[in-house]
Protein backbone atom coordinates (compact mmCIF):
# COMPACT_ATOMS: atom_id res chain seq x y z
CA UNK A 1 0.00 0.00 0.00
CA UNK A 2 1.44 3.32 -0.64
CA UNK A 3 1.85 5.28 2.61
CA UNK A 4 0.24 8.90 2.69
CA UNK A 5 1.87 11.91 1.84
CA UNK A 6 2.80 14.06 4.82
CA UNK A 7 0.30 17.01 4.19
CA UNK A 8 -2.40 14.92 3.19
CA UNK A 9 -5.78 15.94 4.00
CA UNK A 10 -4.31 19.80 4.94
CA UNK A 11 -5.50 23.04 3.39
CA UNK A 12 -2.53 25.74 2.39
CA UNK A 13 -3.00 29.38 1.75
CA UNK A 14 -0.04 30.74 0.50
CA UNK A 15 0.20 34.67 -0.61
CA UNK A 16 2.20 35.80 -3.49
CA UNK A 17 2.42 32.35 -5.10
CA UNK A 18 2.42 32.90 -8.55
CA UNK A 19 5.86 33.03 -8.63
CA UNK A 20 9.40 33.01 -7.78
CA UNK A 21 9.54 31.51 -3.79
CA UNK A 22 5.75 31.36 -3.03
CA UNK A 23 5.80 29.40 -6.07
CA UNK A 24 8.29 26.81 -4.80
CA UNK A 25 6.23 26.63 -1.80
CA UNK A 26 2.76 26.09 -3.02
CA UNK A 27 4.42 23.26 -5.68
CA UNK A 28 6.35 21.70 -2.65
CA UNK A 29 3.49 21.84 -0.15
CA UNK A 30 1.41 20.39 -3.34
CA UNK A 31 3.62 17.29 -3.96
CA UNK A 32 3.62 16.62 0.11
CA UNK A 33 -0.22 16.29 -0.22
CA UNK A 34 -2.00 19.43 0.50
CA UNK A 35 -4.29 21.27 -1.44
CA UNK A 36 -2.54 24.45 -2.48
CA UNK A 37 -4.92 27.89 -2.66
CA UNK A 38 -2.69 30.17 -4.48
CA UNK A 39 -2.74 33.87 -3.68
CA UNK A 40 -1.76 36.44 -6.50
CA UNK A 41 -2.09 40.16 -6.87
CA UNK A 42 -0.46 40.65 -10.07
CA UNK A 43 -0.97 38.25 -12.57
CA UNK A 44 -3.96 36.03 -13.10
CA UNK A 45 -2.16 33.88 -15.59
CA UNK A 46 0.76 33.15 -13.71
CA UNK A 47 -1.08 31.59 -10.15
CA UNK A 48 -3.64 29.83 -13.01
CA UNK A 49 0.18 28.39 -14.35
CA UNK A 50 0.57 27.38 -10.57
CA UNK A 51 -2.69 25.68 -10.01
CA UNK A 52 -2.55 23.53 -13.57
CA UNK A 53 0.88 22.36 -12.60
CA UNK A 54 -0.58 21.21 -9.64
CA UNK A 55 -2.81 19.54 -10.96
CA UNK A 56 -0.98 18.00 -13.35
CA UNK A 57 0.97 16.53 -10.67
CA UNK A 58 -2.25 14.64 -9.46
CA UNK A 59 -3.03 17.30 -6.61
CA UNK A 60 -5.74 19.87 -6.10
CA UNK A 61 -5.53 24.08 -5.95
CA UNK A 62 -7.12 26.67 -6.96
CA UNK A 63 -5.99 30.02 -7.63
CA UNK A 64 -7.34 33.84 -5.12
CA UNK A 65 -7.08 37.25 -5.91
CA UNK A 66 -6.44 40.04 -3.43
CA UNK A 67 -3.88 42.26 -2.47
CA UNK A 68 -2.70 41.26 1.25
CA UNK A 69 -2.37 45.08 1.63
CA UNK A 70 -6.37 45.55 1.65
CA UNK A 71 -7.78 44.44 5.21
CA UNK A 72 -11.11 44.10 4.17
CA UNK A 73 -9.88 42.09 0.76
CA UNK A 74 -8.03 39.46 3.00
CA UNK A 75 -11.11 39.02 5.03
CA UNK A 76 -13.40 38.38 2.25
CA UNK A 77 -11.01 36.32 0.92
CA UNK A 78 -10.93 34.00 3.95
CA UNK A 79 -14.60 33.98 4.03
CA UNK A 80 -14.62 32.57 0.55
CA UNK A 81 -11.92 29.99 1.23
CA UNK A 82 -13.52 29.24 4.43
CA UNK A 83 -16.53 28.71 2.41
CA UNK A 84 -15.57 26.28 0.35
CA UNK A 85 -12.81 24.50 2.35
CA UNK A 86 -14.32 24.24 5.56
CA UNK A 87 -10.72 25.02 6.82
CA UNK A 88 -7.29 26.31 6.43
CA UNK A 89 -4.17 24.56 7.99
CA UNK A 90 -0.93 25.87 7.21
CA UNK A 91 -0.47 29.81 6.34
CA UNK A 92 2.09 31.07 4.70
CA UNK A 93 2.98 34.34 3.96
CA UNK A 94 5.46 35.09 1.42
CA UNK A 95 3.91 38.20 -0.63
CA UNK A 96 6.70 41.04 -0.47
CA UNK A 97 7.72 43.59 -2.39
CA UNK A 98 10.90 46.24 -2.33
CA UNK A 99 11.33 49.58 -2.96
CA UNK A 100 14.86 50.24 -2.00
CA UNK A 101 16.31 54.07 -2.16
CA UNK A 102 18.36 55.13 1.01
CA UNK A 103 16.86 56.82 3.87
CA UNK A 104 17.81 60.49 2.96
CA UNK A 105 15.73 60.03 -0.06
CA UNK A 106 12.90 57.51 0.99
CA UNK A 107 9.38 58.91 0.23
CA UNK A 108 6.56 58.30 2.66
CA UNK A 109 4.97 56.86 0.18
CA UNK A 110 7.74 53.69 -0.64
CA UNK A 111 8.12 53.11 2.82
CA UNK A 112 4.66 52.82 3.61
CA UNK A 113 3.79 50.38 0.26
CA UNK A 114 7.01 47.85 2.10
CA UNK A 115 5.33 48.22 5.24
CA UNK A 116 1.71 47.78 4.15
CA UNK A 117 2.03 44.35 2.18
CA UNK A 118 5.32 42.88 4.03
CA UNK A 119 4.04 43.42 7.84
CA UNK A 120 0.64 44.77 7.32
CA UNK A 121 -0.16 42.08 4.80
CA UNK A 122 0.57 39.20 7.45
CA UNK A 123 -1.15 41.09 10.22
CA UNK A 124 -4.39 40.63 7.38
CA UNK A 125 -4.01 37.12 7.41
CA UNK A 126 -3.34 35.95 10.19
CA UNK A 127 -5.86 38.44 12.27
CA UNK A 128 -8.76 36.86 9.94
CA UNK A 129 -7.57 33.30 10.19
CA UNK A 130 -6.40 33.18 13.89
CA UNK A 131 -9.89 32.49 15.10
CA UNK A 132 -10.69 29.37 12.72
CA UNK A 133 -7.02 28.41 14.04
CA UNK A 134 -8.17 29.16 17.90
CA UNK A 135 -11.39 26.78 17.38
CA UNK A 136 -10.07 23.91 15.00
CA UNK A 137 -6.92 24.34 17.65
CA UNK A 138 -4.38 23.86 15.07
CA UNK A 139 -2.45 25.34 12.49
CA UNK A 140 1.06 26.68 10.67
CA UNK A 141 2.28 30.13 10.58
CA UNK A 142 4.71 30.79 8.21
CA UNK A 143 6.04 33.77 7.41
CA UNK A 144 8.56 34.75 5.24
CA UNK A 145 10.82 37.38 6.37
CA UNK A 146 14.66 37.74 5.66
CA UNK A 147 18.25 38.26 6.48
CA UNK A 148 17.75 41.86 5.81
CA UNK A 149 15.49 41.60 8.99
CA UNK A 150 17.71 40.43 10.96
CA UNK A 151 21.12 42.22 9.99
CA UNK A 152 19.73 45.49 8.24
CA UNK A 153 20.56 46.44 4.82
CA UNK A 154 21.86 50.11 3.39
CA UNK A 155 19.39 51.20 1.23
CA UNK A 156 16.07 49.12 2.36
CA UNK A 157 15.30 50.50 5.46
CA UNK A 158 11.58 50.38 4.44
CA UNK A 159 12.03 46.45 3.63
CA UNK A 160 14.12 45.92 6.40
CA UNK A 161 11.89 47.36 9.23
CA UNK A 162 8.88 45.16 7.35
CA UNK A 163 11.09 42.32 8.17
CA UNK A 164 12.40 42.83 11.44
CA UNK A 165 8.88 43.71 12.15
CA UNK A 166 7.51 40.45 10.76
CA UNK A 167 9.72 38.54 13.41
CA UNK A 168 8.43 40.50 16.49
CA UNK A 169 5.02 39.61 14.73
CA UNK A 170 5.72 35.67 14.35
CA UNK A 171 6.98 35.62 18.40
CA UNK A 172 4.05 37.30 19.67
CA UNK A 173 1.39 35.25 17.65
CA UNK A 174 3.62 32.34 18.48
CA UNK A 175 3.15 33.24 22.09
CA UNK A 176 -0.72 33.75 22.09
CA UNK A 177 -1.61 30.75 20.13
CA UNK A 178 0.99 28.25 21.81
CA UNK A 179 -1.33 26.72 24.12
CA UNK A 180 -4.28 26.34 21.34
CA UNK A 181 -2.07 23.89 19.59
CA UNK A 182 -0.76 26.90 16.51
CA UNK A 183 2.65 26.96 15.76
CA UNK A 184 4.36 30.27 13.92
CA UNK A 185 7.20 30.63 12.67
CA UNK A 186 9.62 32.97 10.75
CA UNK A 187 12.01 31.81 7.20
CA UNK A 188 14.53 34.37 6.45
CA UNK A 189 15.86 34.03 3.26
CA UNK A 190 19.61 35.35 2.63
CA UNK A 191 20.28 35.47 -0.96
CA UNK A 192 17.93 33.48 -3.48
CA UNK A 193 17.85 33.45 -7.30
CA UNK A 194 14.37 34.64 -8.26
CA UNK A 195 13.17 38.31 -10.06
CA UNK A 196 13.19 40.38 -7.18
CA UNK A 197 17.09 39.77 -6.90
CA UNK A 198 17.68 39.67 -10.51
CA UNK A 199 16.68 43.07 -10.56
CA UNK A 200 19.39 44.05 -8.26
CA UNK A 201 22.59 46.42 -9.74
CA UNK A 202 25.22 44.05 -10.38
CA UNK A 203 27.48 45.58 -7.49
CA UNK A 204 25.07 45.12 -5.12
CA UNK A 205 24.66 41.34 -6.34
CA UNK A 206 28.69 41.06 -6.33
CA UNK A 207 28.68 42.56 -2.85
CA UNK A 208 26.01 39.65 -1.63
CA UNK A 209 27.50 36.60 -3.32
CA UNK A 210 30.87 38.03 -1.57
CA UNK A 211 29.45 37.72 1.87
CA UNK A 212 27.86 34.11 1.43
CA UNK A 213 30.08 31.41 3.16
CA UNK A 214 28.80 29.04 0.94
CA UNK A 215 29.68 31.30 -2.17
CA UNK A 216 26.39 30.70 -4.16
CA UNK A 217 22.92 32.01 -4.30
CA UNK A 218 20.17 29.57 -2.63
CA UNK A 219 17.58 28.42 -4.37
CA UNK A 220 13.65 28.89 -4.16
CA UNK A 221 13.64 25.41 -3.56
CA UNK A 222 16.02 25.58 -0.67
CA UNK A 223 13.98 27.75 0.79
CA UNK A 224 10.40 25.73 -0.41
CA UNK A 225 11.89 22.83 1.72
CA UNK A 226 12.32 24.19 5.13
CA UNK A 227 8.81 25.92 4.81
CA UNK A 228 7.12 22.79 3.97
CA UNK A 229 9.31 20.90 6.77
CA UNK A 230 7.28 23.92 9.36
CA UNK A 231 4.18 23.15 7.53
CA UNK A 232 4.64 19.61 8.71
CA UNK A 233 4.20 17.16 11.73
CA UNK A 234 8.16 17.18 12.36
CA UNK A 235 8.03 20.66 13.71
CA UNK A 236 4.46 20.28 16.00
CA UNK A 237 6.92 21.33 18.81
CA UNK A 238 8.65 24.45 17.47
CA UNK A 239 7.01 27.91 17.91
CA UNK A 240 8.46 31.69 18.04
CA UNK A 241 11.66 30.61 15.86
CA UNK A 242 13.40 32.20 13.10
CA UNK A 243 15.18 29.91 10.50
CA UNK A 244 17.76 31.44 8.25
CA UNK A 245 18.58 29.89 4.87
CA UNK A 246 21.17 31.56 3.55
CA UNK A 247 24.23 29.98 2.99
CA UNK A 248 25.32 31.01 6.57
CA UNK A 249 25.35 34.60 5.51
CA UNK A 250 24.03 35.20 9.03
CA UNK A 251 25.17 32.99 12.46
P1 LIG B 1 8.95 37.92 -6.22
O1 LIG B 1 8.90 39.39 -6.48
O2 LIG B 1 9.39 37.01 -7.30
O3 LIG B 1 7.55 37.40 -5.65
C1 LIG B 1 6.76 38.15 -4.77
C2 LIG B 1 5.33 37.76 -4.99
O4 LIG B 1 4.49 38.51 -4.10
C3 LIG B 1 4.85 38.08 -6.43
O5 LIG B 1 4.13 37.00 -6.94
C4 LIG B 1 3.94 39.30 -6.23
O6 LIG B 1 2.91 39.40 -7.20
C5 LIG B 1 3.37 39.00 -4.85
N1 LIG B 1 2.83 40.20 -4.22
C6 LIG B 1 3.41 41.42 -4.11
N2 LIG B 1 2.57 42.28 -3.53
C7 LIG B 1 1.43 41.59 -3.25
C8 LIG B 1 0.20 41.93 -2.64
N3 LIG B 1 -0.04 43.17 -2.20
N4 LIG B 1 -0.75 40.96 -2.51
C9 LIG B 1 -0.53 39.71 -2.94
N5 LIG B 1 0.61 39.33 -3.54
C10 LIG B 1 1.58 40.26 -3.69
O7 LIG B 1 9.91 37.79 -4.94
P2 LIG B 1 10.56 36.51 -4.26
O8 LIG B 1 12.03 36.69 -4.36
O9 LIG B 1 9.94 35.25 -4.70
O10 LIG B 1 10.16 36.82 -2.75
C11 LIG B 1 9.16 36.13 -2.02
C12 LIG B 1 9.27 36.51 -0.56
O11 LIG B 1 10.57 36.15 -0.07
C13 LIG B 1 9.13 38.02 -0.32
O12 LIG B 1 8.44 38.25 0.88
C14 LIG B 1 10.57 38.46 -0.17
O13 LIG B 1 10.69 39.64 0.59
C15 LIG B 1 11.19 37.26 0.52
N6 LIG B 1 12.63 37.17 0.38
C16 LIG B 1 13.22 37.00 -0.84
C17 LIG B 1 14.60 36.92 -0.92
C18 LIG B 1 15.31 36.71 -2.23
O14 LIG B 1 16.56 36.68 -2.21
N7 LIG B 1 14.65 36.55 -3.34
C19 LIG B 1 15.37 37.02 0.23
C20 LIG B 1 14.75 37.20 1.46
C21 LIG B 1 13.36 37.27 1.52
Amino acid sequence: MEKEKELAGRVALVTGAGRGIGRAIALELAGQGAVVLVNYNGSRECAQEVVREIEENGGRSESFGCDVSDFHACGKMIEEIMKKYLHVDILVNNAGITRDNLIVRMTEEEYDQVLNTNLKGAFHTIRHLSRYFLKQRGGKIINISSVSGVEGNAGQANYCASKAGLIGLTKSVARELACKGVCANAVAPGFIDTEMTRSMPEKAREAALASIPMKRQGSVEDVARLTAFLAGRGSDYITGQVFCVDGGMTM
